[in-house]
């Protein structure tokens, strides 16, 4: 391949680039031009509705939401009628993520396009929410016992060094026992 056929093929490949370059640029104002009228649709058919909790509006909203990622969140929320995205989440409701819980079976709802599934840690389950809160209360159950055990425990033991304190005590005179009882505790707690 001589020189000259190179300069040509690197001119051609140039125009290739400017032109995908400029039809890129117009695939996307065509887009945005696009979900601006959808909004505009939406903005339209909230002013038809009874009120933004319409079933039949929310559904349009819903499946806005979920199935048309492409739509910012923030413009979906102004466009229909919701004052912030909490609460178009609320009145719109979760959808199935398709994973299941592995405790009861029940499937994990996703609850915004932000949403992770669950990760597993260590070797426990992959649950849904009232799962995970069930198995949270048995846990601070369980740390409650444990505490109320130690300090049963702790009392124990400060009764029996308060009875051993008490029989090397006796001889103290009524003038010189709070000094001696300091001494009777550091004797005792070693
Ligand atoms: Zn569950």
């Amino acid at each position: 391949m001589s020189d000259p056929d190179l300069r040509e093929q690197i001119s051609r490949s140039i125009t290739g680039m400017t032109d995908a370059i400029a039809a890129e640029a117009a695939a996307k104002v065509a887009r945005e031009a696009a979900i601006g009228q959808v909004l505009e649709n939406v903005a339209a058919l909230r002013a038809e509705a009874e009120n933004r909790f319409d079933p039949s509006y929310l559904a349009v909203v819903r499946h806005l939401y979920w199935h048309h990622k492409v739509i910012p969140v923030a413009e979906l929320v102004e466009a229909s009628g919701f004052g912030y995205v909490a609460e178009l989440l609320s009145a719109i409701g979760p959808v199935k993520s398709g994973v299941v819980c592995e405790t009861c079976g029940a499937d994990i709802m996703r609850t915004s396009r932000s949403w992770q599934p669950p990760r597993r840690y260590w070797n426990n389950p992959v649950e849904c929410e009232t799962c995970q809160k069930a198995s949270r209360d048995v846990d601070y159950r369980q740390r409650q016992l444990q505490a109320l055990r130690e300090q049963y425990a702790q009392q124990a033991r400060y009764r029996r060094q308060r009875w051993t304190g008490r029989s090397r005590s006796s001889w103290c005179s009524p003038t010189r026992r709070s000094a001696c009882r300091s001494q009777v505790m550091m004797t005792t707690s070693t």
